[in-house]
């Protein structure tokens, strides 16, 4: 390799102008940064609780934390009885800080309280914590913790325009469509549990939500329809599939008589049934959760339903990752090719995998909720990899997936970063010009995610 020989003056010249380019990259990304920020964004994964629910909840600095930043503090090795102490409403913030402090020096750096130290700094103005700061902290939390909390950090703050919000407890109904929800919230409904039921208890279940009687396989399926068109009466315009928490995302045709029998095992209670990690990876009645799936999936197709699937990690610790690995649904995405899917969480760390899905697949979307803030980096590299790889149509940019508000506020500006960098780069390389750049931040950020839940900006 031949060593060039630098004069001074040539030297300081490339300098300059690598200084010069530095400054002209940064300037590209803080323009491309501050067009997305008053873009009014989709956000297309949340848990929210209801307002006038959160706001008779005790919410404060160490609620906030819990969605996710705690889970890295198990994994750091946070003791059970620090945890009893962090949760203990009776217990003096300053107690809570001390069993706190420790495991938190140790994930203060990762997506998750990345999120978290800048929801407490840009929405209750916290630099850096501390046991005086965290009174001061609660204090604010507690005094903002009044009607109109959403509107200020959803709207106001995080600039989101719409919101796909997730039942969250497997088929209960978290929110329901009363007219000032609807003005923000797309609804998405589980079926799951009308899917892996174990036992009679199970079926019962069924039965008190939906009214109908469940002996016979036919029975649990005429529920499932049933309960499909009362979610479409109130709001419904997404299913959401978190089955991969419980089994595999690998759904076999199954012909109706071989479900039969799992379905009539699984009333008469003859098959042993796994409790604890194990129940991830024996599935007694497995013809009949496949068969049950389908059909959920063909009342997606047949009322034009788009269908959100949990792929990839899982929140909390200790989850059984290769069930959740997104190639598991091919055959489901052969199956269904009318079905529009929603993929969650980049499938990381199966994002590459995911991306040739995307790219195979017309009916594939992915979907980059809950990524932003699991690994920063990663969400940061992917988007490159995909805008150099799937239609910009099938990219959703963000959802927050948070149950408390000021985390994706806090996500959603390491959205925005995340986006506005990518796109820089591309425009950096001459892959498209500032104004296309924006074009697609707009889409992935916002104009994809409308056209995909219907959603009518007009309203
Ligand atoms: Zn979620």
């Amino acid at each position: 390799m031949m060593t060039p020989r630098w004069s001074r003056r040539s030297f300081f010249a490339a300098l300059a102008a690598t200084c010069v380019g530095r400054a002209a990259s940064r300037d590209l990304e803080r323009r491309l940064l501050e067009s997305l920020g008053q873009l009014r964004i989709a956000d297309t994964h949340e848990h929210f609780y209801e307002e006038k629910e959160r706001l008779k909840r005790p919410t404060d600095f160490f609620s906030l934390a819990e969605a996710y930043v705690w889970a890295d503090m198990v994994s750091a090795g946070l003791p059970a009885e620090s945890s009893r102490i962090i949760r203990d409403q009776h217990a003096s913030d300053a107690v809570r800080w001390r069993a706190f402090e420790p495991y938190w020096n140790l994930v203060r750096y990762t997506g998750y309280a990345q999120a978290l130290r800048i929801a407490i700094r840009d929405l209750y103005g916290c630099d850096e914590l501390s046991a005086p700061a965290v009174v001061a902290l609660n204090d604010r939390i507690r005094s903002r913790n009044r009607p109109g909390l959403y509107k200020w950090i959803l709207r106001d703050m995080a600039r989101i325009r719409f919101l796909v919000e997730d039942d969250h407890c497997g088929g209960c109904v978290k929110v329901a469509s009363t007219k000032e929800n609807l003005a923000m919230f797309v609804l998405a409904r589980r079926f799951d549990k009308f899917i892996i039921p174990s036992g009679r208890s199970d079926t019962r279940q069924l039965e008190a939500m939906t009214g109908l009687s469940i002996s016979r396989l036919k029975d649990l399926e005429a529920a499932i329809a049933k309960s499909f068109d009362q979610n479409l009466a109130e709001g419904m315009r997404a299913v959401k599939v978190g089955l991969a928490y419980r089994r595999d995302l690998r759904f076999e045709e199954t012909a109706q008589p071989d479900a039969e029998r799992d379905f009539e095992a699984m009333m008469s209670g003859s098959r042993n049934v796994p409790t604890g990690f194990r129940s991830a990876m024996q599935r007694p009645f497995r013809r009949m959760e496949d068969y049950l799936f389908h059909h959920v999936l063909q009342l997606a197709d047949a009322h034009r339903i788009p269908v959100q699937i949990h792929t990839g990690l899982f929140a909390g610790t200790g989850g059984v990752l290769t069930n959740s690995d997104p190639q598991l649904l091919i055959n489901t995405f052969l199956l269904h090719p009318r079905v529009q899917f929603d993929i969650f969480h980049l499938g990381y760390p199966y994002q590459e995998a995911l991306g040739v899905l995307a790219k195979s697949f017309p009916n594939v979307h992915l979907d980059f909720c809950w990524a932003h803030v699991v690994n920063p980096s990663a969400a940061r590299r992917t988007l490159s990899e995909y805008l150099d790889s799937v239609p910009v149509n099938k990219i959703l940019g963000f959802g927050g997936d948070y149950k408390h508000p000021e985390l994706s506020y806090g996500h959603a500006k390491i959205a925005r970063r995340n986006v506005a960098q990518a796109l820089a780069r591309k425009v950096e390389e001459g892959g498209c010009s500032e104004q296309e750049a924006f074009d697609i931040g707009s889409r992935i950020l916002y104009g994809n995610a409308a056209r995909l839940f219907s959603w009518n900006d007009a309203a």
